[in-house]
């Protein structure tokens, strides 16, 4: 794949136009946080048909594990529907991504995690009662999710530092203690996917097993603080979680056992993460090009617009090779898609390396490039700048994917 199809552009048109009309009316009031980002978002799943296609899925994956779970032959994930339509279905989600990036790359973060991590790890680990309880909620945003695992002590070291613990109770539940912070919905999450390590005794701490929990809002013991001030993706509200003695029963741990992959089922979701950050990647910096070019030649200076100026040229030419290069990491995914295939945790690691980076970059030259005008909040490419900044540390920060990266090479 080397340009988008004429199908992709129609969608890309009609998704733009939905943009125009519901999000950048809406962009001062989101950004200030006096508009949560669900109902938006609601709205144009709706509006595309994108909730009645989750459903569908939905039912398809929960009879193909009735099916697993009757002993029944299963139809091996390459040979299901045709690879046009995989990756039309993988396009038809990175689509809407980038073009909300364009202008509210805080409003991807924020049902991002809630439709795609948090969904992802109960889909992909919970037991099959799990999925039906939570799993279309979360597909369809009729619910809000939230997926926590970093604390104050443990962020790259997500498992080495981690606190929070899960005691098991004479009753066969557990007792769930700790906090978790920098937690996008936190604050408004209906359902919480909550990772933590399991209290044994005479178990080193460092070495104890990772259980992962699904927890519910307003459950006694279960605060949610309200939305934290950062520096940018303000539409996202983010915030801490603490526990304190919450008591779940069995039913809450995800897999429904202790040794259930829980490890591996973080490193799927980190996986699924950093694919994603390309195609919000792309948004910015497909909209900064854009707002530079303009203004490259609308705005004059020593009797010439600015765009004459060679050194202002280059900045542009740097941004349309990195608009270039992004937009072919995201057509490797949906090519990836089209062949049944996901992308390798390191190779997703790669994508994510450098489309974040190179989304700050871009946003801060088109920064320069406004001057003055740049730094004023007046004008969108300083909202996009301190948005891209956050694509380099969520997710795993640019020095973790270098180190996966790196692994991986030497691993071979
Ligand atoms: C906007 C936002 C939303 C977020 N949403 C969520 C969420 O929904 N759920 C969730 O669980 N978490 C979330 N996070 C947390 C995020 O995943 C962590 O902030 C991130 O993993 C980094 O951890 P840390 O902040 O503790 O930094 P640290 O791990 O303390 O890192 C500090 C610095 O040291 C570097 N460093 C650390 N270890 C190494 C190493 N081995 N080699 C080289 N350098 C190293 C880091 O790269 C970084 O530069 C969010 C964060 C942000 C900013």
């Amino acid at each position: 794949m080397i340009e988008w199809s004429e199908q992709h552009r129609m969608i890309r048109d009609a998704v733009r136009r939905f943009v125009a009309a519901e999000v950048v009316p809406n962009v001062e009031a989101l950004e200030h946080g006096d508009m949560p980002p669900y109902d938006i978002f609601r709205k144009m799943l709706s509006t595309f048909g994108m909730d009645a296609v989750a459903k569908t899925r939905f039912e398809h994956m929960l009879a193909r594990d009735r099916a697993r779970e009757a002993g029944e032959a299963q139809p091996d994930r390459e040979s299901e529907g045709e690879a046009g339509d995989r990756s039309d279905s993988a396009a038809m989600q990175l689509i809407p991504i980038i073009e909300l990036c364009r202008y509210c790359p805080g409003m991807v973060t924020a049902v991002g995690v809630s439709m795609g991590l948090t969904s992802a790890a109960i889909l992909s680990k919970g037991t099959l009662e799990q999925k039906q309880r939570w799993g279309l909620d979360l597909m369809t945003l009729k619910k809000i999710g939230a997926w926590a695992i970093t604390e104050a002590g443990s962020g790259s070291d997500a498992f080495g530092g981690m606190k929070s613990t899960a005691r098991p109770t004479e009753d066969g539940g557990y007792l769930l203690n700790g906090s978790k912070t920098f937690i996008t919905n936190g604050p408004y999450a209906d359902i919480i996917v909550f990772i933590c390590k399991l209290d044994e005794e005479g178990v080193a701490a460092r070495d104890r097993k990772i259980v992962t929990f699904v927890l519910e809002k307003g459950m006694p013991g279960l605060t949610q603080s309200k939305p934290m001030r950062k520096m940018g993706l303000h539409s996202s509200p983010t915030g801490e979680l603490f526990l304190q003695d919450v008591k779940v029963g069995p039913d809450r741990l995800l897999g429904g056992k202790e040794d259930s992959r829980a490890r591996s089922g973080a490193k799927d979701t980190f996986s699924l993460e950093r694919s994603g950050v390309a195609a919000m990647a792309l948004g910015i910096v497909e909209r900064c090009l854009e707002l530079s070019v303009r203004y490259a030649k609308e705005r004059v200076q020593f009797g010439r617009p600015i765009g004459e100026f060679q050194l202002i040229q280059d900045k542009l030419a740097r941004m349309e090779v990195a608009r270039m290069n992004i937009q072919n990491l995201v057509f490797r995914t949906i090519e990836a898609a089209g062949q049944g295939r996901r992308l390798s945790l390191a190779e997703a690691s790669a994508m994510k390396l450098y489309s974040a980076r190179v989304a700050t970059e871009v946003a801060l030259e088109a920064v320069q490039v406004y001057g003055g005008n740049g730094y004023m909040s007046e004008y969108p490419v300083e909202q996009l700048a301190r948005d891209a900044k956050a694509l380099q540390i969520y997710a795993g920060t640019d020095e973790i994917q270098i180190s996966a990266i790196a692994r991986d090479l030497m691993a071979r």
